[in-house]
């Protein structure tokens, strides 16, 4: 139990100290916090079997954003930076259940052995390893996880990829595809093509899709704004009629969403709110989207944005804890101070299951 009120107490710790939050605001915040099933040190000291079900009992049913990292991945990622240890199924059922969180969606890391850094002579075969991993660990908790199939849109093995996924038990469930991490132009008319493509064979294989549809900045050279996102909705979900698509980090990257993400959350929630057919299988993870350094503008902005697209489209997920990323009982806690949404409406979220996790 001290160590539920330690954690709260480094995140209060926290506030105080990141810069650009007044002193009166970060205790505000600090007690938003600190509200997440706790309510006083007293209360905690005096019954912490309650308050740790208050916490559990209110935890979202599934994590709809997490990853596993493989042996050979973290490797071949942190090769300059040795000791990242890999993330097993067992150490992400750990967290879950220091979250109080039932199941998880694991989305394979698979795409990124396409990635310019990594990519070698056999990328297709660390893809396929990747995938197979990926599955036989999520096999090891049947009850608890989840895995989804992931590759580069863009490669030539990707429809091959996508079809022995298709037929395998452990990786038919869904498709994970990062847009940033495999080079995906939008303004690209052969790259549209290309994920057009890949989206109609999900769609005829009842393969879901999660995709960050983040495609960069001016900083790396990708755009990213209201053009793009209309280029997905027109081009890219129109070939997908059938199939749950889950838009990742609220259409951002995270942490937090940028101007471009602002501008392209804006389009999907728009068409949504008039109607648009073509967005009528959408959902969208909140995963890292708001943290302990959300402003107040933008939590106000991102629950304007919830609402309008409409609660019963919005899941929990909370991406992979290494480096500085939090863990997913600490991301629900931030997601849960810092929003201003009621008691119910969390609750609503909290109990979101994608179709392809039923
Ligand atoms: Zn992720």
């Amino acid at each position: 139990m001290s160590v539920l009120w330690s954690d709260l107490r480094s995140v209060v710790r926290g506030l105080l100290t990141t810069r650009g939050f007044s002193l009166v605001a970060s205790a505000a915040l600090a007690l938003r916090i600190a509200c997440v099933g706790v309510q006083t040190e007293e209360a905690l000291t005096f019954s912490p079997l309650v308050m740790e079900q208050q916490l559990n009992g209110g935890a979202p049913l599934v994590d709809h954003h997490q990853h596993l990292l493989s042996p050979m991945l973290a490797g071949r990622l942190f090769d300059s930076a040795p000791g990242q240890e890999p993330v097993t199924a067992d150490r992400l059922v750990a967290q879950l259940d220091a979250a109080g969180i039932q199941r998880a969606a694991v989305l394979s890391l698979g795409y990124m052995h396409g990635s310019p850094r990594i990519r070698g002579d056999d990328e297709y075969a660390h893809v396929r390893a990747e995938n197979d991993w990926t599955r036989q660990q999520a096999a090891k908790y049947p009850d608890r996880l989840r895995a989804l199939c992931s590759f580069n849109p863009l490669k030539e093995y990707a429809l091959t990829e996508l079809d022995r996924c298709a037929s395998d038990p452990g990786l038919r469930h869904g498709l994970k595809l990062h847009f940033a991490n495999s080079q995906v132009d939008l303004q690209n008319v052969r790259h549209v093509e290309q994920v057009r493509e890949v989206f109609r064979t999900a769609d005829a294989r009842r393969m879901p899709i999660v995709v960050h549809v983040w495609t960069g900045d001016e900083r790396i050279g990708k755009p990213y704004g209201r053009a793009e996102a209309r280029v997905f909705l027109n081009d890219i979900l129109a070939a997908a009629p059938d199939i749950p698509i889950q838009i990742a980090h609220l259409a951002g990257a995270g942490p937090g969403l940028d101007r471009g993400s602002k501008e392209a959350l804006a389009v999907f929630a728009e068409a949504i709110a008039v109607g648009d057919r073509r967005t009528r299988n959408v959902y969208f993870d909140v995963a890292t989207t708001v943290t302990l350094q959300t402003s107040p503008e933008d939590a106000v902005l991102i629950a304007a944005r919830l609402h309008q697209i409409g609660l019963h489209r919005i899941l929990y997920g909370s991406d992979m804890a290494i480096g500085p990323n939090p863990t997913a009982r600490q991301g629900w806690a931030a997601f849960r101070g810092m929003l201003p949404l009621t008691e119910a409406e969390f609750k609503t979220i909290a109990h979101n299951v994608a179709p392809y996790m039923r």
